[in-house]
């Protein structure tokens, strides 16, 4: 009997309408770029976390033909039975060299790494402590666990200290943080966390998932970019952003971790390993980024291209160091329509409101790529300008 859940389900669908909250479906065909045809109309894309260009490239295409006729299409099975190929061990060793890791486990999303890390590790005897704005995934993660959970304040460092302190009783203290948080583009104190960290006896897991590739020297991350990148214990990140934007995520630290992880982690024991093509495409994509610093160049070329002309013509802009720009409009029904306008002027960028973000800082958020051009920014920035003056976010 479908009546009472249709009943339920309507009405949710319908709540979810009257706020504005509903999330339409854009089609797009053809390749991921920073050009996309979406229902029939060519837009320069700026709303992918494809911030090295690398998702729809020809190069990687190849490569993952290649690793399809050597490993196959699919395993059906689990990594303990008989879903392990050479493919995933080598990937690996490839991620732990990488990261600077002792080993690393590979999961079919960085969500389900972020699933396994604390409830395999942690106990009632234990304490997270978890930064207030730390992605979805990483709240779930910890639900799964019986740890305590403590909430710190956004990257409040004293806050931080007090619940150490407060938790000093526990077998484990736990920090987590994201790298980098995806609303703002804002990199996590790393430093000054470990250096917590060490004084309280706590370890630390960092989810970089929005930086691995890219940020700092090496593209190794926000940790590489704060110089903690042999201080941070655990490691979580995607291959779904910089990595060529499939799918795919891991888990990077200490062998018995990960030895343990194997054992223990419920989102390895009972669900498929990754494809062996985006494993074999990923160890691809790794040697790509060392061979290639030339993209990392460009990405903060343009990046701080974009970021100076928007200053320039007059937006609010926050101070960061990261390819995601948030131009704020403050409202949020201006966001919307600003974002929808910006689709007739040939541009694909999405507002972001409340309760995405808190009330009043509705933004526009423009995610630059290695890939585009400085034409492309240029017109980014014209569109930018004229709806800028319409919607009298600018003078
Ligand atoms: C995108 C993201 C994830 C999810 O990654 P998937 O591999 O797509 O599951 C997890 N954590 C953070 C911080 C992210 O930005």
């Amino acid at each position: 009997m479908y009546d009472s859940l249709k009943k339920v389900v309507s009405s949710g669908l319908a709540e979810i309408n009257e706020a504005g909250l509903y999330k339409g479906q854009r089609l797009i065909s053809g390749h991921q770029g920073t050009i996309v045809e979406v229902e029939g109309k060519e837009l320069i894309n700026f709303c992918a976390n494809n911030y090295l260009g690398l998702s729809g490239k020809q190069e990687l295409v190849d490569v993952a033909k290649e690793n399809l006729d050597k490993y196959g299409y699919g395993l059906s099975s689990v990594r303990f039975i008989c879903g392990t190929q050479t493919v995933h061990k080598e990937l690996e060793a490839k991620i732990a060299e990488f990261l600077h890791k002792e080993d690393a486990i590979t999961f079919t999303s960085c969500w389900d790494a972020n699933e396994a890390v604390f409830a395999s590790l942690l106990t009632a005897d234990d304490a997270v402590l978890t930064d207030a704005l730390n992605h979805a995934s990483l709240i779930d993660g910890i639900r799964l666990c019986k740890a305590e959970r403590r909430i710190f304040k956004h990257m409040d460092m004293s806050d931080l200290e007090q619940q150490l302190q407060d938790t000093q009783d526990k077998r484990l203290r736990c920090i987590v943080t994201d790298g980098v948080f995806s609303m703002d583009g804002d990199v996590a104190p790393l430093k000054e966390i470990c250096d917590l960290a060490d004084k309280y006896d706590a370890y630390v897991v960092v989810d970089d998932s929005h930086a691995t590739g890219f940020m700092g020297e090496t593209g190794r991350g926000a940790v590489e970019q704060e110089g903690v990148l042999d201080r941070v214990d655990i490691i979580t990140t995607t291959f779904g952003k910089a990595l060529g934007g499939a799918n795919g995520g891991c888990i990077a630290g200490p062998k018995e971790v990960i030895e343990l992880l194997h054992q223990k982690a419920r989102t390895t024991l009972f669900t498929n390993s990754l494809a062996p093509v985006i494993a074999g495409t990923t160890i691809f994509v790794l040697d790509y980024i060392d061979q290639h610093p030339e993209l990392r160049e460009q990405l903060w070329t343009n990046t701080n291209y974009f970021r100076e002309k928007m200053i320039a013509a007059g937006f609010t802009v926050p101070e960061s160091v990261h390819p995601i720009v948030p131009v704020m409009i403050g409202d949020g029904k201006a966001a919307g329509d600003m974002a929808a306008d910006m689709l007739e002027e040939g541009i694909y960028v999405i507002g972001f409101s409340y309760p995405v973000v808190p009330m009043d800082t509705a933004r526009i958020r423009v995610q630059i790529s290695a890939e585009h051009t400085i034409e492309q920014i240029d017109v980014l920035v014209t569109a930018f300008t004229k709806l800028g003056k319409k919607y009298g976010i600018i003078d």
